[in-house]
């Protein structure tokens, strides 16, 4: 079933060991890894198939921004040998299709209700047990509960008066049409330019008659500089994979050398690196000198070559003048990668509309007016992001001891111990939660940690006869403040950024994910030591019936 109709089935009930909420990679790989635990394990999924973000994001210009042989599982050789990518950076359908070999590879259909929206669960202190409730009529008590929901997952359109009067159609980037759109002939905006805007513009623009761009903030693109993937480039990475592994389970990535070392480089040599690195394209251009992130004047540095990159490539000078960015350090906004962004600018069917200078007023009938003029369209594509990190567990809204709410307990931004578990939620995990490296990392290597984290962490308290583990508060404070502090050392707090929450009106705002090196050594130390900042016990009705 995965051709977008629905089907009827009779509603779950019963016990079952673990349920694992998302059927991305975060979900699938858990699925595979408690299922050889010997665990019985439900997965649910909103989609109608497996895939996560790039099930959802089929937007035109979907491409992964890490290079499709690192953003592969690593779990299984045999996996990652017999899978052939075809590009550098993969495209949302060869992702997508990947995907789905897993889970025909490792037989996880089964496993998973799809086409299933979890709605509420809510921990029962008596049984140490989660009761998960979905749109379906499902109800499952379940010892373990598993967050697989994602971190880009829950699309935001903005708030912008008129939208519902609009007569064309209107896409959200996060949220494509299965079938595709035809944008033949068509006046299309977009809205938004962040990497899903910068993506696929260029791709919109190839085919709709005119293409009106509503950028409210510049941000820095480099070139993907794209490639088919050669034979002798599949021999080269799998030369270099044991290195990699190897950074990636030790120190994890790096922002190259120090300040220090960047600066007793001459600028000529600084420039000479940052050329090369361009040339490469890609994110690692914020890896060509070290301090990009952490020192201002480097900064400064960096995002002046990329102006100057956008200022030789847009030839109308006062476009060219609107996309460079300069509101926020280059690399604390999601660098975006791309194919053709800046030079999409130089066709003729292509406007761009500076809302810093004419703010858009309202969406209209015939489309976009902005405080300088109406812009008659037949479509409008939000590509407006997503209520990131937290969006989607904050939808579900779990509820834990005492029945209390995550919405209350993270009031003032998301606290979580390791970015893996959350103190008052026993027995519930987060992959890639907030407080984890997650999104500034290469997201399925980070999957891979947590869920072998959290299958390890379920095998001993199995092997244990323990029943619940809860974070403890002060562990978990501990750990907030010091992502904090990491995350005060770099210029990250410096851009009102998604990662910090400035995207969506009122939510705190707090610096998410960790960016501090060791994350991986914290883990698997605290696990160790018999899961240090945790509270492990037994079931209560246990311990009564023992007594
Ligand atoms: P985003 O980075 O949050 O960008 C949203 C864009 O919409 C911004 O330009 C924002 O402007 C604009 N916007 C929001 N509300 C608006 C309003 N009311 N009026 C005008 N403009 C408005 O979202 P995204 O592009 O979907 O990307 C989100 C993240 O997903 C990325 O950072 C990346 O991590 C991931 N992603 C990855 C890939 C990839 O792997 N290649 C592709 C797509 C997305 P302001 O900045 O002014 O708020």
């Amino acid at each position: 079933m995965a051709d977008g109709s629905s089907f009827e089935r009779a509603p779950l009930a019963g016990e079952v060991d673990a349920v694992v909420v998302g059927a991305g990679f975060g979900g699938m790989y858990m699925l595979h890894r408690l299922r050889e635990l010997g665990l019985k394990v439900q997965g649910f999924e909103a989609g109608d198939n497996v895939g996560g973000t790039w099930y959802w994001n089929r937007y035109p210009g979907a491409r992964c921004d890490v290079p499709s042989l690192f953003y592969s599982y690593t779990w299984d050789e045999d996996l990652q040998k017999d899978w052939r990518w075809s590009e550098k950076y993969a495209a949302q359908p060869e992702i997508l299709r990947y995907a789905n070999h897993v889970a025909d590879r490792f037989d996880l259909r089964p496993l998973i209700a799809f086409q299933t929206r979890v709605i509420s669960t809510a921990f029962d202190e008596a049984a140490d047990r989660w009761t998960v409730t979905t749109d379906r009529g499902d109800e499952l008590s379940a010892r373990w509960l598993i967050m697989a929901t994602g971190c880009l997952s829950t699309p935001r359109a903005p708030p912008i008066s008129g939208v519902e009067s609009f007569a064309g159609a209107t896409y959200h980037t996060g949220a494509w049409p299965h079938e595709g759109v035809d944008f033949s002939g068509k006046r299309v905006a977009v809205i938004g330019t962040g990497s899903s805007g910068i993506q696929s513009i260029p791709q919109i623009a190839r085919q709709a008659a005119h293409v009106t761009v509503f950028q409210r903030t510049a941000n820095f693109s480099v070139p993907a500089n794209n490639t088919p993937l050669s034979d002798a480039d599949i021999e080269e990475f799998w030369k270099a994979f044991p290195q990699y592994i190897a950074m990636v389970k030790g120190p994890g990535m790096g922002f190259g050398a120090s300040a220090a070392q960047t600066m007793a480089a001459t600028p000529e040599e600084r420039r000479q690196r940052y050329e090369e690195y361009w040339g490469v394209g890609g994110a690692g251009f914020l890896a060509a000198w070290g301090g990009v992130i952490t020192d201002i004047d480097i900064n400064n540095e960096a995002a002046d070559f990329v102006r100057e990159k956008i200022g030789e490539t847009v030839k109308d000078a006062k476009t060219a003048a609107a996309l460079k960015p300069n509101d926020h350090p280059i690399g604390t906004k999601r660098i975006c990668v791309d194919i053709d962004y800046y030079e999409t600018y130089n066709r003729p069917n292509v406007t761009l509309v500076n809302l810093k200078e004419t703010p858009i007023e309202a969406i209209t009938p015939t489309g976009v007016r902005t405080t300088g003029q109406a812009y008659d369209v037949d479509a409008i594509v939000f590509a407006t992001g997503f209520d990131a990190m937290t969006g989607t567990l904050l939808a579900i809204d779990p509820k834990g001891v005492g029945g209390r709410p995550l919405k209350a307990a993270w009031a003032e931004g998301p606290k979580a111990y390791l970015g893996l578990a959350v103190a008052g939620f026993p027995n519930m995990f987060l992959i890639t939660g907030p407080g984890s490296p997650s999104v500034l990392s290469n997201m399925i290597n980070s999957i891979e940690q947590h869920v072998e984290w959290i299958q390890d962490c379920i095998g001993y308290m199995r092997e244990h006869g323990l029943t619940r583990i809860e974070a403890d508060p002060q562990a978990q404070e501990d750990w907030v403040a010091h992502v904090r502090r990491v995350a005060d050392k770099t210029l990250f707090p410096r851009a009102a950024s998604w990662y910090m929450g400035a995207n969506i009106p009122g939510k705190p705002r707090v610096f998410m994910p960790y960016i501090g090196p060791g994350y991986r050594k914290k883990c698997a130390d605290v696990a160790a030591a018999g899961y240090e900042g945790f509270a492990l016990a037994k079931e209560q009705a246990d311990v009564h019936a023992a007594g």
